[in-house]
């Protein structure tokens, strides 16, 4: 039920979602996703790209231009990163959810998930992309070095912060400090965020098991499963395509990602399902 309060009184539309994006995917991975799940979560998802887009502004969607650069370098995506974070902070939403541009979120799903946390506690919950903490070399000063460990949530499986952590992360977080800690730590953006949550903040990383990016092998996931997860995504694994495996409304042709056929699953009532 749209708009529903649960006893948390979490609404999905309390929920900012960024998705990065770049513009050379607008017209395939991004209109995926717009035609799918951003149809029923349009006024509260921001789309953080680095390519100016009338289509998009014309049909009414939050597109976040950025100054960074459109290419695939940390700088540049710990530059997006950094624009989410600030675009939430300067939102009244009451968590911050990241995912990138392969990426389905249920919306349901993520309430559920979200809701059944203290709403005024300090959360940072997502997927772990290794089996153990990962080792940085956190540059000092006159060229020492200190070792730390740290667990990150991968951003290829999105995660979300309360907004309670995220207002505790400002100072190494807020403006242009984001950018600064990515590179005193040298790690791409997501591996920053769980450095400054776990190391600076002292808070620990939540492992939830229902975010998924394409770097494990989803057809592992049960069919009866698929409809609870919070995230999926699509993507290469081995020079093959990894996806869902999911039979439904769509043929692996028409939907390689198998996004439409989730969709029609979860929506059956959207216009285009059969
Ligand atoms: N991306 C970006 N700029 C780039 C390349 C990628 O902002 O130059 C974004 C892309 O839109 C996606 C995320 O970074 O949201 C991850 O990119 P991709 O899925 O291509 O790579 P992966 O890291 O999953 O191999
Ligand atoms: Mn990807």
């Amino acid at each position: 039920v749209p708009g529903r309060r649960r006893a948390s009184g979490l609404r999905l539309k309390d929920i900012f979602i960024a998705v990065k994006t770049t513009g050379r995917f607008h017209g395939t991975r991004l209109a995926l996703l717009l035609q799918t799940w951003i149809s029923t979560t349009k006024t509260h998802t921001f789309i953080f790209t680095d390519t100016d887009d009338d289509h998009l502004k014309a049909e009414g969607y939050n597109m976040v231009m950025t100054s960074c650069s459109s290419d695939h370098s940390q700088q540049a995506l710990a530059c997006k990163m950094a624009a989410e974070y600030n675009g939430f902070l300067a939102s009244d939403k009451r968590w911050f959810c990241h995912v990138d541009d392969d990426n389905y979120v249920n919306g349901e799903a993520l309430v559920a998930t979200l809701a059944a946390f203290p709403q005024d506690g300090d959360i940072y919950v997502g997927k772990a992309s290794l089996y153990k903490p990962i080792t940085a070399h956190e540059l000092m000063e006159g060229n020492q070095t200190r070792e730390v460990k740290f667990w990150f949530a991968t951003g290829g499986a999105g995660f979300c912060l309360s907004r309670r952590l995220a207002h505790k992360m400002s100072p190494w977080a807020r403006g242009s400090r984001f950018q600064e800690t990515s590179a005193k730590i040298r790690l791409p953006d997501d591996c920053t965020v769980g450095f400054i949550v776990e190391d600076r903040v002292g808070v620990s990383m939540v492992h939830c098991p229902l975010f998924h990016s394409h770097l494990e092998n989803l057809m592992l996931l049960r069919r009866a499963s698929i409809p609870h997860q919070v995230t999926l995504s699509y993507g290469l694994l081995e020079d093959k395509l990894n996806s869902v495996e999911l039979k439904g409304s769509f043929s692996k042709e028409e939907d390689p990602s198998r996004f439409k056929t989730l969709h029609c699953l979860l929506h059956p009532l959207t216009s285009w399902c059969p």
